[in-house]
């Protein structure tokens, strides 16, 4: 059986791009699981919480229950956390986002990654000594992978895309599991990243396809990484294409209109939606 899933944050209202996803998993028959991305526990908001499961619905939308909340595990990211940290695959950053800026703008640190400059190592070789002075001092300290020591762990690795999103040819894919660079896998106002929480949940919910938006194409790269150093199930992957805006832009949660919840109030159908989305 085919089980997919359905990952949105309540910090904001879903939008055209999110109902596209859901309706897609939904109309190849598949198994649909939902989760409530509230990690960032700060961001979310009681209220769009409430309407991801109420306009799911309203599209025609199933999902399995009971839905998962990522608030609810963070006991398993701090157990996968202290798992690579036994193998010396993750090291404690104090840098601030100053730290890093200044860090990457010398000449030599220039290395890129698909969100922008990667990390410039300034914390990776630190001495045991120095971490634990820091850690006593009460500094703030996020996790980073350590990801050339990652890449020697986890060998060559592969993953499997059947989406065609715009830039996603679909096929077997080799990984790269240096474009991130040292990645962050626990932040310091959470305890866990967004690609730590994702592989474990997947696989936590039973998940073998991953249906998502090409913008997170990329981040399959390293999801995969943080799967093999895991042992983790293996999902396949569908990446589909950016529903944009009617400028041409990714939809953003500040822009009200391109919600589900303005255009549903305002008196527009869940058919006439699919239409729009091509279903
Ligand atoms: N939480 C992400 C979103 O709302 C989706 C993450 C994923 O599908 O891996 O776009």
């Amino acid at each position: 059986m085919v089980i997919t899933r359905f990952a949105p944050s309540p910090t904001g209202y879903l939008h055209l791009g999110h109902a596209f996803a859901a309706l897609f998993a939904a109309a190849a028959g598949e198994r649909l699981m939902l989760r409530i991305e509230d990690i960032d526990v700060g961001r979310c908001r009681a209220e769009f919480d409430t309407a991801i499961r109420d306009d799911l619905r309203w599209l025609g939308v199933g999902f399995a229950e009971p839905v998962l909340r990522q608030s609810q595990r963070f006991a398993a990211y701090r157990d996968a956390l202290a798992r690579l940290s036994a193998r010396g695959l993750v090291y404690p950053c104090f840098c601030t986002r100053k730290d890093i800026l200044d860090a990457a703008s010398a000449p030599h640190n220039q290395a890129q990654g698909p969100d922008g400059p990667t990390y410039p190592g300034i914390c990776r070789d630190l001495s045991d000594a120095e971490r634990r002075t820091r850690i006593d001092a009460g500094k703030p300290y996020a996790l980073r992978l350590d990801a050339a020591k990652a890449a020697a762990a986890v060998g060559d690795l592969w993953f499997d895309e059947s989406g065609a999103g715009s830039n996603v040819e679909p096929g077997r894919i080799k990984v790269d599991p240096l474009w991130f660079g040292d990645v962050v896998l626990a932040r310091k106002d959470a305890p866990a990243s967004y690609h730590l929480a994702v592989v474990l949940d997947d696989a936590y919910q039973g998940v073998n396809l991953i249906t998502r938006g090409c913008d997170l194409f990329a981040a399959s790269h390293i999801q995969r990484v943080l799967q093999a150093l895991l042992d983790l199930p293996v999902p396949a992957y569908r990446h589909h294409r950016l529903i944009l805006d009617d400028t041409g832009k990714k939809f953003s949660k500040r822009d009200a209109a391109a919600t589900l919840r303005t255009m549903r109030n305002s008196g527009i159908t869940a058919n006439e939606i699919k239409k729009r989305l091509g279903f």
